[in-house]
């Protein structure tokens, strides 16, 4: 019987690998940089603690969730994303105590959603927040991170940052009330998924990708008529900060979200180059969700990255490694050359050894690999007691012994 992969699952390796660490070595040094600390949190919880934050009616909780019941019947949930688990430890640890608190994360994320390209069911994400803080700096702060990690990581022209407003809660209930109302006006000229949501999730409409549903949206009423003088001020403070800071954005009142946590704030980086699964990186203001969670009442903002999108959009340089590999004449030189071997792991080099005894064939595969040296022993080198080092970058090769081999290989 052969095994392969769940489907949406997949295994890491090779190049998709370095791609992996690289993205999480650069979201090690964000943190550093703009001091986030890190939180881990196990993968699963109680089915509770999503339901609710993230909306009863939202499609991860309606569709996506895994959800077992354990052996004595408590519900479970593999965790479908991670700011809940995030505040969850923030607040069962006591660590919400000097405001504002910043923190981290990164893992695998578990959605039962329909595979296709950039969409998978266990995925890895990278999540920033910003627990207990209202000034809207908070938010243009972790924009301001959330470029940075796509700047270093991808091109320019792969990624554009998208904002909206969603003014704050009692708007945003407002506003939801007068797109029921719209939608059931013209329910006869919407999609069938739209119809559904008009009740539990008018929102969606909003940024639904059904041609059917575009003329019907594109007349609905905006969110900015019901804006406060409050809400005005924030998403202009927000967007007079992304000025100075020089970042890019499109304003985009499309932008809503999925989830029903968010208020004020809300962005998206978004990308061209991947088909439908078009978002990178996703996020907004919470407040209200620490309260719910059982903290204090606290303001909170904070975003998720999807690494394996980004991992789509990035190029590996190629790297030279400094691996030493080993061409061998025949077997007869087999010990003087681990000699060598054991010489040059034991002063902490990194070596390959093929167990093959041909010169061509051994220098041949050793090109391909990338590697920066290779040490070749053959009947001249046994009766020197020495080595020929070669540099299989440049082609300049010696023959050195053990204290000449070293200083070759430190300095070059
Ligand atoms: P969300 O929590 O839905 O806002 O997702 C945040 C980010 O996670 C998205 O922008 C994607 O980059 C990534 N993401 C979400 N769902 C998936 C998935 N099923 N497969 C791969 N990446 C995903």
């Amino acid at each position: 019987m052969k095994f392969n992969p769940i489907r949406g699952t997949h295994d890491l390796f090779g190049e998709e690998l370095q791609k992996f660490n690289l993205i999480q070595s650069e979201v090690n040094s964000l943190a550093k940089k703009f001091n986030f600390d890190e939180i881990q949190t196990p993968i699963f919880e109680k089915t509770e603690l999503f339901q609710k934050p993230l909306g009863e009616q939202s499609d991860v909780v309606l569709k996506e969730m895994y959800t077992f019941s354990d052996r004595n019947d408590d519900l479970i949930t593999l965790r479908p994303e991670y700011t809940t688990p995030m505040i969850r430890a923030a607040i069962s640890n006591n660590l919400l105590v000097k405001l504002p608190c910043k923190f981290f994360g990164i893992g695998p994320m578990f959605r039962r959603e329909r595979p296709q390209k950039g969409r998978y069911r266990q995925f890895n994400q990278i999540n920033f927040e910003n627990l207990g803080c209202n000034d809207s700096f908070a938010d243009v702060e972790l924009i301001l991170i959330a470029n940075n990690l796509l700047n270093n990581l991808i091109q320019k022209k792969d990624f554009k940052l998208h904002i909206n407003s969603l003014g704050n809660k009692k708007t945003l209930q407002f506003y939801k009330k007068e797109l029921i109302h719209y939608f059931n006006k013209h329910k006869h000229s919407l999609s069938k998924e739209s119809i559904e949501k008009i009740k539990t999730n008018p929102l969606r409409i909003l940024d639904s990708k059904n041609k059917i549903d575009q003329a019907i949206v594109s007349k609905a009423p905006s969110i900015y008529d019901f804006f406060t003088n409050e809400d005005s001020k924030i998403y202009e403070e927000v967007k007079k900060l992304l000025n100075n800071f020089d970042i890019k954005y499109v304003e985009d009142s499309s932008l809503v979200r999925g989830l029903d946590y968010y208020c004020n704030t809300v962005f998206e980086f978004k990308t061209q180059s991947l088909g439908s699964q078009n978002t990178l990186i996703g996020g907004g203001r919470y407040d209200g969700l620490v309260k719910v969670l059982g903290g204090n009442d606290i303001p909170g903002v904070g975003w998720a990255a999807g690494i394996e999108r980004i991992s789509m959009l990035m190029k590996l340089k190629k790297n030279i490694n400094n691996v030493i590999h080993f061409a061998i004449q025949n077997e007869n030189f087999k010990t003087h050359a681990l000699k060598a071997y054991k010489y040059l792991t034991e002063s902490n080099f990194s070596v390959y050894w093929n167990y093959k005894f041909n010169l061509k064939k051994s220098l041949s595969k050793s090109n391909e690999s990338n590697a920066r040296y290779i040490i070749i022993v053959g009947e001249e080198e046994y009766k020197l007691k020495k080595y020929t080092l070669k540099n299989l970058q440049d082609g300049n090769q010696s023959i050195l012994n053990f204290s000449e081999l070293l200083n070759k290989i430190k300095n070059g």
